[in-house]
């Protein structure tokens, strides 16, 4: 695979033998964050490692863009570049000016080219450039997809999340539902948390404490897992109230 891309701005554009396309600065590393594949096979190859392609974009956008308006650009950029390092990795690129006159006046574009061939590399300098232009990356509310945002507070993305609304339409009242839900699920959790807490401290023999230990880990690791969006109330409340957990292990 050979691909020719181009920054100018906050746009990329791709050249390949199949086609060229364009797109806003920060897309395509989104769409492979979220899996979507049968678009962008249209004009990338991919070597069928597309789960660890996906997981590799949605690592770099949890570093770069998640959180993000808690720390500035160039801190910002500092992580990605020392939890990814990119400072091993030297990219050659072209330029390339680009004019038209508007008004008797020479509007020039400056982009810059680069030959590659990965799409791990496609990735890196993506995020590279949209760190550098500050691009409004946000993480869907809705879907917990990463989306260009046409502003930096727009919460919800654009994809089509019921068969006829896409996630801002559908957004606003089921993020709502969502967060009754959470308080409800984050409550129940604490009291297990407690319980089981209290029970550690009463515990007697060694194999008790063993196994309430365990417990209370995997319940902080459930919990942050559910903050973070990666399983959904059901079944952290399924797993937080243990199914008669506590009555098996006695
Ligand atoms: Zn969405």
């Amino acid at each position: 695979m050979n691909l020719r891309v181009e920054f100018t701005g906050e746009k990329i554009i791709i050249h390949t033998e199949k086609k060229t396309v364009e797109y806003q600065l920060g897309t395509i590393t989104c769409m492979i964050s979220a899996g979507e594949w049968d678009e962008l096979l249209q004009f990338l190859e991919a070597q069928k490692d597309y789960k660890n392609l996906e997981k590799y974009a949605t690592n770099f956008l949890d570093k770069c863009f998640y959180g993000r308006e808690k720390i500035s650009k160039i801190n910002g950029y500092m992580l990605c570049d020392s939890e990814l390092n990119l400072c091993n990795k030297n990219y050659i690129s072209n330029k390339k000016v680009s004019g038209r006159m508007i008004q008797r006046k020479a509007d020039l574009v400056v982009s810059d080219i680069y030959l590659i061939d990965s799409l791990i590399d496609l990735i890196n300098l993506e995020m590279m450039y949209a760190v550098i232009n500050d691009m409004p990356i946000n993480k869907c509310k809705n879907c917990n997809k990463y989306f260009v945002a046409g502003n930096a507070a727009a919460l919800f993305c654009d994809r089509l999340y019921t068969e006829d609304k896409t996630c801002k339409q559908f957004g606003g009242k089921k993020s709502f539902v969502d967060k009754l839900k959470k308080d409800e699920a984050l409550l129940r959790y604490e009291k297990v948390y407690q319980a089981t807490y209290y029970r550690l401290r009463k515990a007697e023999t060694q194999a008790e404490i063993d196994a309430l230990n365990k417990r209370l880990e995997d319940l902080k690791n459930w919990r942050v897992k559910y903050k973070n969006g990666e399983i959904k109330a059901k079944p952290f409340i399924e797993f937080v109230e243990g199914y008669g957990w506590m009555k098996k292990e006695r």
